[in-house]
């Protein structure tokens, strides 16, 4: 008789241990690994996936319904906040992804609704702090880049300078409040050299008929 046949019943309990081990258990995940790894095990899961696609949609969402998967699913999202959103960012960047986000994007703007909430977060915004500082940098980038001057000033220089005035405006003394006065450059604009450079102090704060009849002079 051979040593197998004489050991039979050892080498069957030897072999069920080896099963169990976690040598095996880790070479075998690492098998498994490298099969879905193959280009045509890959390409077959793929073509799998697309002609199934609703069959494994609903099995998939009847799974997530199930509630040690809910609890699963929260679990890991709260364990891998940073890869998560590093996916997200990278699944941004697909061009396919984009353009949906785009189409999804024009026909919620164009949305009754959204078209008329815009319209009123827009005068709100208008008159904010932000909306002013947008408006008044916005007029003044225009004027440096048809006239060639630059503009050496933040909004709040400006801002304190006008508030200073208490709305009354210096030339003609009328009081039409701050948020009328408009900017006038002492050295008009129209005579400036090129590259000019308006500090604070050549620009001052004046009411809307005074600073167009100086224009005019
Ligand atoms: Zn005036």
């Amino acid at each position: 008789m051979s040593y197998r046949e004489i050991n039979e019943e050892h080498i069957r309990k030897q072999r069920k241990k080896y099963f169990k081990s976690s040598k095996f258990k880790k070479l075998k995940k690492e098998r498994r690994k490298k099969y879905r790894q193959r280009p045509e095990v890959k390409e077959n899961k793929r073509k799998y996936y697309e002609n199934n696609k609703e069959h494994i949609g609903n099995r998939q969402k009847r799974r997530y319904k199930l509630p040690e998967i809910k609890e699963r699913a929260k679990k890991y999202r709260e364990d891998n906040k940073e890869h998560i959103k590093e996916q997200k960012k990278e699944y941004g960047k697909r061009l396919e992804v984009k353009e949906r986000n785009r189409e999804q994007g024009r026909k919620y703007s164009q949305k009754q609704e959204i078209k008329e909430y815009r319209k009123k977060y827009r005068i709100k915004y208008l008159k904010s702090r932000n909306g002013k500082k947008c408006i008044h940098n916005g007029r003044l980038k225009y004027k440096e880049r048809i006239r060639d001057i630059i503009h050496n000033f933040s909004y709040d220089e400006w801002r304190e300078k006008v508030l200073e005035t208490g709305g009354l405006c210096p030339e003609c003394k009328k009081d039409v409040g701050v948020d009328k006065l408009t900017l006038d450059h002492i050295f008009p604009i129209s005579k400036a050299p090129k590259g000019f450079i308006y500090t604070i102090e050549d620009v001052m704060p004046l009411c809307f008929s005074c600073n167009s009849s100086k224009g005019c002079r």
